[in-house]
């Protein structure tokens, strides 16, 4: 493994002395170093590669393959969005049929979801693809590690993911040397002109150790192990931690293709939080229909009542039952049958968080339940964050030398964002290369354009803005709205968006295409008045309990 990597990265560089590492080094040249093959590096180099013919790249992440967290995600697990718009940009995921003149086509289709296997193999394809161009270098089992000012140079190593080190397990170098649990077995430099790097710091249950204290005794997994687990038979209950996608795919997967009876399930809820549902979505002009009654709905809960009234949203407790009203919004999206689903849960505790699981007994915030160590499962489906949205409120996208990744200017959706960065990176140097040509005294200093390019950037950000509350869906819809108007007067920037196949809006996503879209945009419904509206009620403080403006004044 270690030599085939090595062997990529390119016998005939240069070798350095100067970074002051002493195993054996080369020197890799490129215009971008990208940290993480997950999916916001993955769409970032894409589109790179696509706008700017002549950049290079090289592309390291720690694992073994691209794809980020699916590499380590549950079986079960699949995309709650449809394929066609996960993804890079200049390949199909999912379903896919030929048009009348041979080309292969997408549809949106909201129930066509791959799984996360199918994602890895997709990446495998997108990386082959990449490499194909001879502008870019994968490098896997790879850690970023270093930038060293004095050199200008970016160290990274090769580790050996494979070396189980705690059984003592050893690994051969390119020198034939045996390097005893070293996980460092190769060390390379890069100068770049800039580094990317992910910020956004996905974690799933399998990456982590448990989230709380958790007696030996006690048989509390991932929720990866819960098809093993079920099929053993060797447990008569179930607990399951956590109620966001994660907890929820769990109840389902053990209802339905277990078919553990729901009164053998305990359902441990700290906060309740509403769902996308994705009946709703089925046509894209449907749900924008209803989203745009966002702009009308006088609070945040009004808005989430009529979503709830038109079926885009559910929660676990309607009017019938306990009537909770949920408090959190992460995007969950599920459909009405697997609403209906985990609403056959009896057993549900809402006792706060739980903060530690004892022996024999599960202790939340307020309150605490036995259970029976021998026969019961316990599921690790604990999210602590939002997948690892934290954003300090001057994070900025675009800095000297350096792009960061992660902040989300396209709704929900980081396979787009990270397109428009990449696309923006390259449209604004575009411009002022051509400027600079034109005159070549015409530099303010900002040699990267970068205060321009931020400026097209939009998204919540901020310990305040950046809570998975409800009021976040509209602060991200609005977030999105001023950024594809800025990109709008980027040159190149309306075809970009229409053209990708990660927008949403996307004409040749839905029947009908543009002609269907210019209607709806400018005809009767008057869609291109939302972002208006939504921009007013904002901004003149129109929810009732929303006595801010997502931090926008930060920005301008
Ligand atoms: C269960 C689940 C389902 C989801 N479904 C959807 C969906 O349907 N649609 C959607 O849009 N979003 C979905 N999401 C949101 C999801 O977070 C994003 O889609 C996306 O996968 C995040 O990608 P990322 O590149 O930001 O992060 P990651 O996937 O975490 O990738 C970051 C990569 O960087 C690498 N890395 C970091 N630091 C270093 C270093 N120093 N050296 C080397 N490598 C490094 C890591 O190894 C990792 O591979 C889902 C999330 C989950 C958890």
């Amino acid at each position: 493994m270690v030599s085939k990597v090595f062997n990529s990265v390119g016998d005939n560089n240069d070798v350095v002395s100067s970074t002051g590492v002493t195993k054996q080094q080369q020197l890799l040249q490129c215009d971008y170093l990208v940290v993480g093959a997950g999916t916001a590096g993955m769409s970032f180099v894409d589109t790179i590669i696509t706008e700017n013919p002549d950049a290079t790249v090289v592309l390291l992440d720690r694992n073994s393959q691209a794809g980020g967290h699916w590499t380590q995600a549950y079986p079960f697990v699949k995309l709650h969005q449809p394929s066609c718009l996960y993804g890079v940009n200049s390949l199909p995921l999912g379903k896919t049929f030929l048009s009348k003149n041979g080309n292969i086509k997408e549809r949106y289709d909201i129930h066509d979801r791959v799984s996360g296997a199918e994602i890895l193999d997709y990446y495998q394809t997108a990386c082959d693809q990449f490499v194909a161009t001879g502008r870019v270098k994968c490098i896997f089992d790879c850690e970023y590690k270093i930038f060293d000012e004095q050199t200008g140079l970016h160290t990274a190593a090769i580790v050996n993911n494979n070396s189980p080190t705690s059984s003592g397990a050893t690994t051969t170098n390119d020198d034939g040397n045996n390097n005893d649990n070293n996980d460092d077995n190769v060390v390379f430099a890069v100068k770049c002109r800039k580094l990317v790097t992910v910020k956004t710091n996905v974690t799933v249950p399998s990456m982590r150790k448990p989230l709380i204290p958790v007696a030996e005794n006690v048989h509390f997994v991932p929720v990866n192990e819960v098809p093993a687990c079920a099929k053993s038979g060797k447990y008569k209950k179930y607990i399951v931690f956590g109620n966001g996608k994660t907890g929820t795919d769990a109840i389902i997967n053990l209802l339905d293709e277990h078919q553990i009876d729901e009164s053998q399930i305990t359902w441990v809820i700290s906060r309740d939080v509403w769902y996308f549902l994705r009946d709703a979505m089925e046509d894209v002009y449907h749900s924008s229909d209803i989203f745009m009654k966002m702009a009308e709905a006088n609070s945040v809960k009004e808005c989430y009542l009529t979503f709830e009234k038109e079926g885009l949203v559910g929660r676990l407790d309607t009017g019938t039952k306990n009537d909770v009203v949920p408090d959190v919004f992460k995007g969950p999206t599920i459909d009405n049958t697997e609403l209906q689903t985990i609403q056959t849960i009896s057993n549900i505790v809402r006792m706060g968080r739980a903060t530690s699981i004892e022996s024999n007994k599960v202790v939340c915030d307020i309150g605490s339940f036995d259970f029976s160590p021998e026969d019961t499962l316990l599921v690790d489906c604990m999210v602590d964050n939002l997948y690892g949205y934290d954003f300090k409120d001057d994070f900025k996208i675009f800095e000297p030398n350096r792009i960061n990744l992660g902040p989300l200017t396209h709704f929900f959706n980081v396979s787009m964002s990270s397109a428009h960065i990449a696309f923006l990176e390259c449209a604004l140097d575009r411009k002022k290369n051509k400027n600079k040509n034109k005159n070549k005294t015409n530099n303010n200093g900002n040699t990267n354009n970068d205060d321009a390019k931020n400026k097209c950037c939009f998204f919540l950000r901020g310990p305040v803005y950046t809570l998975p509350n409800p009021e976040f869906l509209i602060g991200m819809m609005y977030m999105q709205n001023k950024s594809v108007d800025a990109l709008m007067k980027v040159k190149g920037g309306s075809k970009f968006f229409f053209n990708s196949r990660a927008n949403m809006m996307a004409p040749k996503h839905h029947k009908g295409g543009m002609t269907k879209l210019l209607w709806n945009t400018f005809g009767p419904k008057q869609m291109c008045q939302f972002d208006k509206k939504l921009a007013k009620k904002i901004e003149s403080k129109g929810y009732s309990d929303i006595d801010h403006c997502f931090g926008i004044e930060t920005f301008v």
